[in-house]
């Protein structure tokens, strides 16, 4: 076996990496690319020729090839990474998974103009509250529901922020606000909220919602994300 199988099978083994059998590959690459100019100056010797100048275009073609075919194996950036958007209401999402709310997850995350989470949140009981011992229902008489116990995920977010001005920050929530969380994050100095779904749009906290952030300037924004979903893996073998 030679050098070249033997580089070869290590290329197509599956006991390497990546980082491996690119740089085999690029060396490889590069060794035939230096060959082939020698041969090439070879047979210009040989005629006694001038070189031509369509000959140094054949270079800057090869050239082009050599790097096209380098970067073909070689790691190139991923293309298909999440956007901001998507990975602060991933965020959301990911602390609306930690509610005990048997009906409703909700998630919220406090964004600074430098891109840097600074407050997240979920829907859920007060500190010192028992999950266990307030009620979880939707129904019958107010005390007996969840409604008067329950903090909503913004205003968590916004208590649980990292103790900074929220002056002009962004919050991504997975539901539209509600009408006491838009009071909170008016007052808070936040000044968009971009959201998943207002799936309670005819309801009236959400229409008292609506006109608290209008009238205060709040900019509002649907987000449109281009995936469907996002499966994390805590799989060691995934890592
Ligand atoms: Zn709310």
């Amino acid at each position: 076996m030679n050098a070249l199988q033997i580089l070869l099978n290590t290329i197509i083994s599956k006991n390497n990496n990546y980082n491996i059998k690119s740089s085999i590959i690029y060396l490889i690459s590069l060794y035939y690319y230096k060959l082939s100019i020698k041969i090439f100056k070879y047979i210009s010797t040989q005629h006694n020729e001038k070189r031509p100048q369509e000959d140094a275009t054949f270079d800057v073609i090869f050239a082009h090839l050599f790097y096209f075919f380098k970067n073909s194996y070689t790691m190139a950036k991923r293309t298909d990474y999440i956007t901001w958007d998507e990975y602060f209401m991933g965020i959301a999402l990911l602390s609306g998974q930690r509610s005990k709310d048997p009906s409703t997850q909700v998630g919220a995350c406090i964004v600074n103009l430098h891109s840097k989470i600074v407050g997240v949140g979920y829907n859920g009981l007060p500190i010192g509250c028992s999950d266990d011992e307030f009620p979880w229902e939707k129904q019958g008489g107010y005390l007996a529901t969840k409604y008067p116990y329950v903090c909503h995920a913004e205003l968590n977010a916004i208590l649980n922020n990292i103790g900074i001005s929220l002056h002009g920050c962004k919050i991504y929530t997975t539901l539209y606000p509600c009408n006491e969380c838009a009071k909170a994050i008016i007052q808070s100095g936040i000044s968009e909220v971009i959201y998943l779904s207002n799936k309670y749009a005819a309801e009236d906290y959400f229409i008292a919602s609506q006109t608290l952030l209008k009238k205060a300037g709040i900019n509002i924004r649907k987000m449109e994300p281009t995936i469907k979903n996002l499966s994390l893996s805590f799989e060691e073998s995934q890592l």
